[in-house]
């Protein structure tokens, strides 16, 4: 079976606990102290679930912060969770990398901010509403208390005074209030335009919200266009500065991330240019395209216009052919990018005239289902000669038709395939022979003049979408009056509550609609009958500020005081990467939007430019081991496999493993809760942290668990022996004094450590380097030798310096660790972050290594040298003088003038010197 191995580590009968509160009452029956008349008493065995019990409520309540001003500030702040219920592997992942990050910056000194919340609308609930019966909110409810109890079993400490949950009202009456504020900023709007529409779930849908292929974010569905009159944040406002100042996070953010959201937020220079267009024969109008390669212009060989421009939509009325190819392009959504690109119906009749050309043959024009209708103004010229999409258009819809080629490479010759790239313009390009690409483009829009040509500069980004026709939201604070319009919510009545015991069924138009004496309200501004809006905003609203919040979460009358915005930015953030668009780009631009409004005045300063989160981790994915059948190909569960881990059933079958992204299909789940049970919640902590670097996909083998349990277990022996020898010193905080070489040697491994752990928790976040520099040094203390010249007092602060670095990943176990070593002290996790030694890691160790000193090929004498006078001139002198010092040198040698030869072989381990009869 995929099970576990046995618990080979887990004491006896589990200890009764008396006090949690006196760390140091409850040692006794955690660690059994070996008998005293002997030392090498194999050290006792760790309950590391015990361990977790002993130390959870001092664990979870870290002290609160110092009110001292010149305590530097951290805001280290993961991503909060939806509460479904459950804490699954990347929850546990993600929260033991700020959990240990944040103990370290506490250990340092920070003022830390470490809060926790709850993503807590959203559809889950509502489904589970619809589909169950439930009320959404104590359904909510329910779940936030069963993982707050998970999180306990983690020991992860967030400061919960801060906690936020953005379904309660607390907390909605101000995204309302932020609502109201882009409202009054002509940043909230309503328009009427074709959104995204998910059938499934019923909703409209962010462009954010729906994949490259068509279908919704969440539930899969191949997304439709429909007709509405919804409400808009107007992103586009911000889109300079948030493209812009992704600079500002260059080096802070993963790299992908960065360029996603510059992809997204795309911006194209480029020209307009406008074409006049006839419909058979006479002058109709112009079309206006946009192009960032003007400098093709005269490789123009067609028109295309999306399915919805004015001019197909009016000639489709009277052409069922056409009307025909329009609905089935809406319909055709799902189908390949390379398919639609090429399906065009050619409009009969109508032709263009290329300006730059006027007594040139007139150009076709089609409809085309690649032109996106809000792609400039749904029309674009086609160069089959120049762009990749055009040719295999032209070629499909034109076949046989010549192709203009009219740029040339600027070295070399073309090649067969479509040449895409800047060049230099041809002979057929009359005035503009011979001109590089960009040169040609400015002297075409120039050429052209204002009435046909203009430069311009595309943006890819639309405003954000953020009204859903849905129950578990935020309502939107406005109201509908048939003598003033659209009305706002006065400031003083929110909030506006979403009513309670609402009886959703789903399925179709806003369950909100459906309340009557709820939708019934009275104008704020004239006093007469009106309608509340029955929406709801995107759940990305509530999450889009939520980390401001946390800086002054009471406050009832402000979103947040200016003076507690001194805590931001969010010094480190934390979460998937699946956000890059999504939350990180509304969230900046909601925290643009508060700097710029005055909220947050100082933006976190010049050198910040308003940005919500200073330093961006993406965790990677927890991949579960996954069993398939090798010829079947099907996936297996624990009790399809043999206690030798063949395929029961079988002739001993091996199935084939892989790592995949876990899931109920593939039987590969696994449960922290279950984990943290068996293996205790520190040594899966370490396990996390030491399996991958953390942008990298985890693949969970809790097998390997037991290794780490090995390693705390090799501490404890450690601290066990060093507390019943008695090798505590009188004077722990003593600055150390390495005399002998070894002592030295070993007191500077230990800094170099000390200085690597240090800038892995606070530079590079490599934390699993962290584990694997610890146990480097427990294998060091463990191989020390009695009588190789390290003393109990060196090795004794080596050995507290480990437990001291353990502190953040491991905090139960060296908790317990340091109460040992240091009985009746301060705990470790309250303990500053111990400096490097700089004096002993830059300070040069004597190395001394043995040399056999021969006379005349024979082995006289093996004398301890230094090793840095050996590798260097001189050596044979050196070692004689060494020599002749002792009894041995006066018997074989005598006097340095008898010596007639010296040699220094095997890199100074060897001497000969030959001797004169
Ligand atoms: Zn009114």
């Amino acid at each position: 079976m995929g099970g576990r191995l046995p618990f080979t580590l887990l004491a006896a009968p589990r200890p009764a606990l008396r006090c949690l509160h006196h760390p140091r009452a409850l040692l006794t029956p955690l660690l059994h102290r070996p008998n005293t008349t002997s030392t090498r008493t194999p050290s006792p065995k760790l309950d590391f679930p015990a361990l977790d019990a002993k130390w959870r409520s001092h664990l979870q309540h870290p002290p609160p912060p110092s009110t001292s001003e010149d305590k530097k500030k951290f805001y280290i702040l993961s991503m909060f969770p939806y509460p479904s219920g459950t804490l699954h592997m990347g929850h546990l992942r993600v929260y033991t990398i700020s959990d240990t990050l944040s103990r370290f910056r506490r250990m340092q000194g920070h003022h830390v901010l470490h809060p926790m919340g709850w993503d807590a609308f959203g559809l889950p609930a509502e489904n589970a509403a619809i589909e169950r019966g439930v009320d959404a909110r104590l359904w909510t409810e329910q779940n936030i208390a069963a993982m707050k109890r998970q999180f306990e079993g983690m020991g992860v400490a967030f400061d919960w005074g801060r906690e936020l949950t953005t379904c309660s009202p607390d907390y909605y009456t101000h995204t309302q209030r932020l609502f109201l504020k882009l409202h009054a900023a002509g940043l909230a709007y309503r328009a009427e335009s074709l959104v995204n529409w998910d059938p499934v779930d019923q909703t409209v849908l962010a462009n954010e919200q729906v994949s490259a292929t068509g279908h919704s974010w969440r539930s899969g569905a191949l997304v439709e266009q429909k007709l509405l009159k919804q409400w808009f944040l107007k992103i586009t406002a911000y889109q300079e500065s948030l493209l812009d100042d992704l600079d500002v996070l260059k080096d802070l953010w993963p790299e992908r991330v960065r360029a996603q959201q510059r992809n997204w937020i795309g911006r194209s220079r480029g020209a307009e240019v406008r074409f006049p267009v006839a419909v058979d024969g006479a002058a109709e109008q112009t079309v206006q395209v946009f192009t960032t390669r003007v400098d093709t212009l005269h490789g123009a060989q067609y028109l295309a216009l999306s399915t919805s421009h004015p001019l197909v939509q009016r000639l489709a009325a009277t052409n069922a052919a056409l009307a025909r190819f329009v609905k089935a392009a809406e319909e055709s959504k799902a189908a390949s990018p390379d398919g639609k690109a090429k399906h065009g119906f050619r409009l009969p009749g109508v032709t263009a005239t290329n300006p730059l050309l006027p007594g040139a043959p007139p150009l076709p024009v089609f409809a085309a289902e690649y032109v996106l209708e809000g792609y400039g103004e749904g029309a674009v010229m086609g160069v089959p000669g120049h762009d990749v999409r055009d040719a295999a258009f032209w070629a499909q819809n034109c076949p046989g038709e010549g192709v203009k080629t009219v740029i040339l490479p600027s070295a070399g010759a073309a090649g067969a395939e479509v040449f895409t790239a800047h060049g230099v313009l041809s002979g057929d390009c009359g005035e503009f022979a011979g001109m590089a690409s960009a040169e040609a483009q400015k002297a075409i829009v120039d050429r052209l003049g204002e009435k046909w040509a203009n430069e311009k500069t595309q943006w890819r980004l639309r405003d954000w979408l953020v009204s859903r026709q849905r129950y578990w939201g935020t309502p939107i604070p406005m109201v509908h009056c048939d003598a003033c319009g659209v009305v706002s919510v006065k400031e003083e009545d929110l909030p506006v509550r979403l009513p309670e015991g609402v009886d959703i069924k789903g399925r179709g138009g806003s369950p909100l609609a459906a309340v009557e004496e709820w939708v019934n309200t009275t104008c704020p501004t004239c006093g007469g009958k009106a309608k509340r809006d029955t929406d709801t905003m995107d759940t990305f609203v509530d999450s889009s500020w939520y980390y401001m919040r946390f800086v002054d979460p009471h406050n009832e009358k402000e979103l947040f005081s200016k003076e507690s915005t001194s805590l931001l930015p969010v010094d480190l953030y934390i979460g998937g990467v699946e956000h890059a668009i999504l939350h990180l780009l509304y969230s900046r631009f909601i925290a643009k939007f508060l700097h710029s409004s005055g909220h947050w005045p100082s933006g976190g300063g010049a050198a910040n430019a308003a940005e919500p989160f200073r330093k961006l981790i993406t965790q990677g994915m927890v991949h579960g081991r996954t069993y398939t059948h090798p010829s079947t190909g099907k996936f297996l569960t624990p009790s399809d496999l043999a206690a030798d881990g063949t395929i029961a059933g079988t002739d001993g079958v091996q199935p084939t493993v892989t790592y995949e992204k876990m899931s109920k299909s593939k039987h590969n789940g696994v449960d922290p809760a279950a984990t943290i049970a068996t293996y205790g919640a520190d040594a899966t902590r370490a396990h996390v942290l030491f399996q991958a670097a953390v942008e990298d996909v985890l693949e969970w083998d809790e097998h390997r668990i037991v290794g780490i349990q090995r390693w705390f277990g090799r501490v404890w022996g450690l601290v066990s022996t060093t507390a019943a020898a008695g090798e505590v010193p009188s004077d722990p905080d003593a600055a150390v004094v390495a005399e002998t070489t070894a002592e030295k040697r070993l007191w500077r491994e230990v800094q170099v450590m000390l200085k690597e752990v240090t800038s892995s928790f606070s530079e590079t976040y490599a934390l699993n380097t962290v584990i694997s520099t610890l146990t480097k040094l427990t294998n060091t203390l463990h191989g020390l030798k009695p009588g190789a010249g390290v003393g109990a007092g060196v090795r004794y602060r080596a050995l507290e310096t480990l437990v001291h670095m353990m502190a953040p990943v491991a905090p139960a176990f060296a908790s317990e660790c340091w109460a040992v070593l240091r009985p009746g002290a301060a705990p470790v996790l309250q303990r500053g972050w111990p400096a490097v030694d700089v004096a002993a890691l830059e300070g040069v160790v004597e190395e001394r290594v043995r040399c056999a000193v021969q006379v005349d090929g024979k082995v006289r004498l093996v004398m301890e040298v230094e090793a840095e006078r050996m590798a260097a001139e001189g050596a044979a002198e050196y070692v004689l003088e060494r020599f002749l010092g002792t009894r041995e040198g006066g018997k074989w040698v005598g006097g340095r003038e008898r010596v007639v030869k010296s040699v220094v072989a095997g890199g100074g381990r060897v001497v000969n010197f030959v001797v004169g009869k």
